[in-house]
């Protein structure tokens, strides 16, 4: 049985959103939307030290001026009914969840803690005797025998949580860029789930979310992909069904650099401080997606019965000087 369409957008507030972020939420927006689907708003403000509580609100804030909506998020009452299930929809408020679902997965005999600092772990990574399939292997807290983990344990040694990959390569349809297969080594191997530091790993959080979530379909830009066989990987260890994955192609500057946080002058705060319509921004990416030909200013909603991931480019786009000059026009 197919279940219900549940997308998500999932930023994390460590800076303004730009028109990378506008053209990845709003796809995920109309996907989900397209299916007669739920949205749910996910403040991904895990790292304590690039988060900040302004940079959650303005993205709130510029989401809405988008004009896209949210069935639950930071911002709603998720105390009643269904929504209870949900839990704190923003990630600094999920602690308890993610360490029921470390202890799960260490109770299984899934994970080992790893005491290598960054140095060392590049140095193995790159030992000229290890090929990459080896590479990944080749932790030796991997292979601790448990009275010196105790013992490293005991003397306070600040270790990361690491989940044991299996050998297998881990396969997947992906709705954009086709089918997948990731060995191990193509993706780094045991991955940390927990930080030295004590922090939640991303990679963690984001899989016991969207799985406990319900989440049916992700929709993030493709230079997300290699996260996605890990994500798998945990969903799987702890029984969660996943969702689909669609991967879209990346908004690039005119040099063909990814559309980041550092492109201040395409922040959407940047946009609306200059007089930019949101119409102008959401007709213009919709264009880029292939459902609005003239770039004709749109609303989101007005797009939600002609889109489908089907007329997506599926290469990355340059966005040029006179796209921009096009967004600065008349309006
Ligand atoms: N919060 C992540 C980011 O902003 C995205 C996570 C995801 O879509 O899986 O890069």
């Amino acid at each position: 049985m197919t279940r219900p369409a549940v997308g998500r957008l999932a930023p994390s507030p460590t800076g303004l959103l730009h028109l990378g972020n506008a053209w990845a939420f709003l796809l995920a927006w109309l996907s989900a939307r397209s299916q007669g689907g739920r949205v749910l708003l996910r403040m991904e403000d895990l790292d304590p030290q690039r988060s900040r509580p302004a940079f959650a609100d303005a993205i709130l804030q510029d989401l809405k001026w988008l004009g896209l909506d949210w069935d639950a998020g930071p911002d709603t009452c998720v105390a009643a009914g269904a929504e209870a299930a949900l839990g704190p929809l923003v990630q600094s408020r999920r602690g308890h969840i993610y360490a029921a679902a470390l202890a799960r997965l260490e109770a299984a005999g899934l994970t080992y803690p790893c005491f290598c600092s960054r140095k060392e772990l590049r140095q193995l990574a790159s030992a000229p005797h290890l090929g990459e399939e080896e590479a990944h292997r080749a932790d030796p807290c991997r292979n601790l025998d448990t009275a010196e983990r105790e013992r490293l344990l005991a003397a306070g040694r600040h270790a990361a949580l690491r989940l044991r990959c299996p050998e297998e390569a881990i396969a997947f349809d992906d709705e954009i860029m086709g089918p997948q297969l990731f060995a191990p080594g193509d993706f780094g191997g045991d991955f940390a789930l927990r930080r030295s530091d004590g922090v939640m790993a991303y990679q963690l959080a984001v899989a016991v979310d969207d799985g406990l979530m319900g989440v049916t379909e992700v929709v993030r830009g493709r230079d997300l992909l290699p996260s996605t066989p890990r994500q798998l990987l945990v969903m799987r260890s702890l029984g969660l069904a996943a969702p689909r994955y669609a991967h879209i192609p990346l908004l690039l500057d005119a040099e063909g650099e990814r559309l980041a946080k550092r492109h201040a002058s395409l922040s959407l705060a940047a946009l609306r401080t200059q007089g930019v319509a949101p119409a102008r921004i959401v007709g213009y990416l919709a264009e880029l997606a292939g459902i609005n030909p003239s770039g004709a200013p749109a609303h989101p909603r007005e797009l939600v019965g002609c889109f489908s991931l089907k007329a997506l480019p599926r290469a990355d786009m340059r966005v040029m000087e006179e796209d921009m000059a096009r967004l600065f026009g008349e309006h």
